[in-house]
Order: structure tokens, then sequence, then C-alpha cells
């Protein structure tokens, strides 16, 4: 079993990860295989950084773990900001939580608690509104650059369907791995555990003219697709929105046994949150979107980054709160089955970490088959013989 050692300073890490909410974040500390900070914060930051940080150890690689002061492009870009300022090694970002997912990606169903990866970010709200359309001033992929060499190198691994059976068969072992560690602390402390799969028949799609709102008694519901305040904060089931309205699927068989699967593309980053499903629709097909959420385009402004979400709801207008846990747990398990995929080479100023050896936790001998593909100075893809870190 490899030794780790903890840094010494913050230019030791080169990937962080930042989550919007706390909840994400518990997801994502649940997976830390080591604490660097258990005895306070050994690294502090950098004057006028006001970003508070968790460190430690994902597989072989430290992290840092920002957390945002709240929701939305402008939030994410401040703090991943300051997050560069502090820690100027950073080679690798991941954004990771929930999102409103697409529910149709080509051929493909999407289901709650699948993970969508991203390739570029749209800003599809960054424009000018003409008098009936609104033209979306670019995508960052145009305006800000592709995402850096070692994000392609990444992403490029993993767009061949061997290598996402691979990351999906490891990312549902990470996801039992997060779920136990969850359910002893949650015995610990008299409490439900909180990222359990909610189960196929809670996983409702609605037609997407279908709105959720009163069905009757209500001035403001009874007008053309309005909601109220009120109904807005209601549940569909206690609102009791229709199950003739749902739109029939496929369903897989469900054995309790839940592995995401994980969808690449574009990404929709907006500073408003998508709740209508033929507006939706309209703009993910415009744009080609798999996927709707509020920090990207926010954090891209700062640093090219990974977004690694778990789809939570279908973004449109039906509430249902079940499986935002679940989802921060889908996305915390990809994420780590994808960074066990990145290598920072002898060039970086110091390893991360002690070599690795064989067997456990090593990588043994697939690192032997290093493929053309060397991305930038320090950064290579394994694309030998797949031998999976860790266990
Ligand atoms: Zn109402
Ligand atoms: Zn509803």
């Amino acid at each position: 079993m490899a030794q780790f050692t903890q840094p010494t300073s913050r230019d030791e890490f080169h990937v962080a990860i930042i989550c919007a909410l706390p909840s994400e974040a518990d997801a994502v500390t649940l997976l830390f295989d080591q604490f660097w900070d258990e005895d306070g914060d050994p690294f502090g930051r950098s004057s006028g950084d006001n970003n508070s940080y968790i460190t430690g150890r994902l597989g072989k690689h430290n992290v840092v773990l920002a957390v945002l002061p709240g929701m939305g492009t402008n939030n994410a870009a401040s703090a991943t900001a300051n997050l560069r300022s502090s820690y100027g090694s950073l080679r690798l970002v991941f954004l990771v939580g929930i999102c409103g997912g697409v529910p149709k990606i080509a051929d493909d169903d999407v289901f709650l608690g699948d993970v969508v990866v991203s390739k570029a970010i749209v800003q599809y709200d960054f424009g000018r509104q003409y008098p009936g359309h609104f033209e979306v001033k670019s995508t960052l992929e145009d305006s800000l650059g592709r995402a850096n060499r070692d994000i392609r190198g990444l992403l490029a691994v993993f767009e061949t369907e061997r290598m996402r059976d691979i990351l999906q068969t490891k990312a549902a072992i990470y996801l039992k791995q997060l779920q136990s560690a969850d359910a002893k602390a949650a015995a610990k402390k008299r409490r439900r555990s909180k990222y359990q799969y909610p189960g196929i028949t809670e996983n409702k799609l609605y037609l997407p003219g279908y709105v959720h709102r009163h069905l009757k008694k209500c001035d403001i519901c009874s007008r053309f697709d309005s909601t109220c305040d009120a109904a807005a904060m209601t549940s569909c089931a206690e609102l009791g929105c229709e199950e003739n309205m749902l739109v029939q699927r496929d369903m897989f068989e469900d054995d309790g046994d839940f592995s995401s699967n994980i969808f690449i593309g574009r990404i929709g980053s907006g500073n408003t949150v998508m709740k209508s499903g033929e507006i939706r629709d309209w703009i993910a097909r415009k744009h080609n979107l798999i996927a709707f959420e509020m920090e990207g385009a926010g954090a891209w402004d700062e640093v090219p980054c990974l977004v690694v979400k778990g789809v939570c709801d279908y973004a449109d207008s039906h509430k249902n709160k079940l499986w935002q846990n679940f989802a921060a747990a889908t996305a915390a398990s990809v994420m780590k089955a994808i960074l066990d995929r990145y290598i920072v080479t002898d060039a970086a100023q110091r390893p991360v970490a002690a070599p690795l050896s064989g067997g456990g936790q090593g990588r043994g001998n697939s690192t032997r088959s290093i493929s053309g593909n060397t991305f930038g100075d320090n950064v290579r893809i394994v694309q030998g013989d797949m031998t999976w870190n860790g266990n």
C-alpha cells in the first residue's frame, strides 16, 4: 500500500473541486481517502481570499475543495478567482454537484441520478434580447477558448464507449463506498442516511407542456401557463400532479442497484433556474445541450473546469427534492472515477504523493502503455491496458 505524505504547501495541490451547496460538498468529502486539515487548516490562503477550504486526498491526488457562498455564475466567478489566487498550481478544476437534465439525449433516455460531464459550457442567458428572439452572444467554447488540454485529454479518453463503461463501473463502486460511509456516519449521529437511491418509481418525467400547479381553486394557477408561489413550493405528490401526464418510457429493471449512465456534451449555464419543460426543450435543441446548471459559466470565466453534475430533476416546473442528495452522490462518484485517470507526470514541481507501488493502490503495469496523447508538458493520458487504481 502506497504511503502518502501530507503536502507542505498550497503549491502541491494540482486538483480542486468546487461545490455550490454544502450537501454537494458533503457527498464529495465522503469519498476522501484522507484529510489534511483535521487539526486545522495547515495551508492558509492568500490575502483577500475569503473562501474556506477542505483539503485532503482522493486516490493519489491531493485535492482542495471549496464551497461557494451561494448559487449562480457571479458567486462561482468570484470564489473561483479567489481559489486560483490561493492555489496557484492547479491544473484540473472540477465543478461537482446537481443539475437539471434534458430528458432525452440522442436516442437515450436520461434518468434521475445519471451524470453529465461538460465538453463545453454555453451561457444561454448571455446575449441580447431582440423583439421576438434572444441571441446568445457565444458559447464559452468560442469566447473563452476550448477546455484546456488536460481536460480535453481526459474527455477524449471517456468518449469511447468502452472507457465510459469502465468509468461507469468504477463510479458505481465509489457510490457504494459513499453510501456505506454515510450510513455509518448516520448511525453514529442517529440520523437517516442521506444518499440512498430513491427507486425507479420516483423517477417521474412529466410531459413538457404539463405545468406544475394547483388543479383547482387558485386564481393564479388557473391562468394560462402560470403557477402561484405556494404551488411552486409544494411537491408533485402533495399537489396531485397527474400520473397520466407522465411520459411513458422504457424503464429498466430496478434491483435497487442503480448505476449512473454518463453523458458527455454541452451544458447550459445561466443565472436563473430553468423551470419549464417547453423552454428547456427549445433551448436544449437550439444549443445542443444535455443539461442546465448555474455555476459553470462563472467558474469557467476564471479557470477552465470540468463540470460533473448529477441529474436531480428535469429542469421543468415540477418539484421533487427526493433526488438531490442522491444525484450529488452519483456526481461525486463519477468525479472520483474520472480523477483516477488523471496523471500528473514527473515534470510537475514535485510529485503530489509518494510513488505508487504495484498492486493494491498501484497502477501496476497499466502505465506502460502511454499513448501518443501527451497533453501539455505535464499531463498525459493512459490509454493502454485499463487497470483501475484503488479498489
Ligand atoms: Zn396556485
Ligand atoms: Zn408537479
